[in-house]
């Protein structure tokens, strides 16, 4: 009956899903949630407001081809993403860049300092604070210690449960200074949200007569690998089989876990708007919660009041309802993961793909991209 199945109807899934059906072929795609749109979906909560379910998702890209693929299902609402973080109570943009310079000292000092760091690395540049700690300069060296001290530090513990010490040098030291008064955080050619939501762009590019998705149904109920074959309803399945989902998890975690962070999101209604000056605020010496998002800014919605969310990191358990977020790269836990690689590795016809499956993260444009280039071959 199908030619193809997919695991997962997040990007990753529904991207290659259409692309393949587009193709003439029969999709059958798999989602163990009850609704289509992986991370990335968004809903109307009980006060009318749209809002994304698994934390804030802005779409941006330097990939046309990407762009204009997607944008075969939605138009875009234009938005360019700014945030501020709260610093002791003081809202600062960031990444740290010369308005912030001018926001953090006086006008004398900061001009000075500003003259200094465009003679040395020139306008428009990102310099690492590693390199600005490198810099004779005293004043260039406060910089840096500013940036890592109330952007930085107590941000990252935050949001990978480290303790100063174990926090690798070589990435706090990529922390960048951006010397230019651009206050963007993204500065991608392409920026927005989808224009009708998230969920109404993947219902538009499933919406096709080749496509069938099974919604509150894991993989394991239907899928199994038996001797380097993929069964399917306990017959051998010949077809192309695209696997979306945790490697560790479909085989029950038999050589361990593969570590990652999770969140907690909490929502907050407001009848008065705005309740904060920007799309995103960062919480990055102060809280518990690394950020509050409020979605109006976002989506561009008109309502009469506003929710906001807050967003507390966690260490992932596998517990019932955790979901895994970020993968935890490093050397030790590649490994681990690629023992799992090794128990697929021989079937031809049983793909790996996305966040989940490959253990590491894309932004959406790079799983697009990516579901695309896969889709090819096939
Ligand atoms: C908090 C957060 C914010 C982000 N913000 C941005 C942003 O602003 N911009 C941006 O470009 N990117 C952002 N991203 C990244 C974005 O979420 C990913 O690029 C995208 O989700 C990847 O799509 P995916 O299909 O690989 O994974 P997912 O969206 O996770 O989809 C995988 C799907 O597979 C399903 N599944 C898993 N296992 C099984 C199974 N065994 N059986 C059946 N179904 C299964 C899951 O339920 C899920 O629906 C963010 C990520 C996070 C965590």
């Amino acid at each position: 009956m199908f030619d193809s199945i997919i695991i997962g109807c997040g990007f990753a899934g529904a991207v290659l899903g259409r692309e393949l059906a587009d193709k003439g072929k029969k999709v059958l795609i798999l989602e163990q949630r009850n609704h289509i749109g992986g991370n990335a979906y968004d809903l109307l909560d009980e006060h009318g407001i749209r809002i994304h379910q698994y934390g804030p998702h802005i779409f941006h890209t330097n990939l046309t081809n990407v762009y204009e693929y997607l944008s075969r299902f939605t138009d875009w609402y234009e938005y360019s993403h700014e945030v501020v973080g709260n610093i002791y109570g003081e809202l600062l943009p960031i990444p740290f860049n010369l308005n912030t310079l001018f926001c953090v000292y006086d006008k004398e000092k900061a001009t000075r300092i500003k003259d200094k760091l465009i003679a040395a690395y020139g306008e428009n540049v990102k310099v690492p604070i590693l390199e600005l700690r490198q810099n004779n300069d005293t004043e260039i060296q406060e910089v840096a210690e500013y940036v890592y001290e109330n952007i930085f530090l107590k941000y990252t513990m935050k949001q990978w449960g480290q303790k100063p010490e174990e926090i690798d040098p070589s990435v706090s030291g990529r922390v960048p200074v951006v010397l230019s008064y651009d206050n963007r955080y993204f500065q991608d050619t392409y920026q927005g949200l989808p224009l009708e939501g998230y969920t109404k762009l993947f219902e538009t590019m499933l919406d096709h007569e080749n496509i069938s998705v099974r919604l509150n149904t894991p993989a394991k109920d239907f899928i199994e690998i038996k001797e380097d074959h993929v069964y399917f309803e306990g017959n051998v399945f010949e077809g192309e089989v695209i696997f979306t989902g945790a490697l560790d998890e479909f085989f029950d975690c038999k050589f361990g876990r593969l570590p990652y962070r999770s969140l907690i999101f909490k929502t907050e209604y407001y009848e008065n708007a705005p309740y904060q000056s920007h799309g995103v605020v960062n919480y990055t010496v102060t809280e518990d919660y690394t950020r509050i998002t409020e979605y109006p800014y976002l989506t561009g919605q008109k309502a009469d009041g506003t929710t906001i969310m807050k967003e507390y990191p966690i260490p992932y358990c596998g517990e019932n309802g955790e979901i895994p977020y970020y993968a935890i790269i490093n050397a030790e836990n590649l490994a681990l993961y690629h023992k799992y690689v090794s128990l697929v590795k021989q079937i031809p016809n049983f793909h790996l793909l996305g966040r989940l499956a490959e253990y590491k993260y894309y932004n959406i444009d790079a799983i697009v991209k990516r579901a695309l280039d896969m889709s090819m071959d096939m």
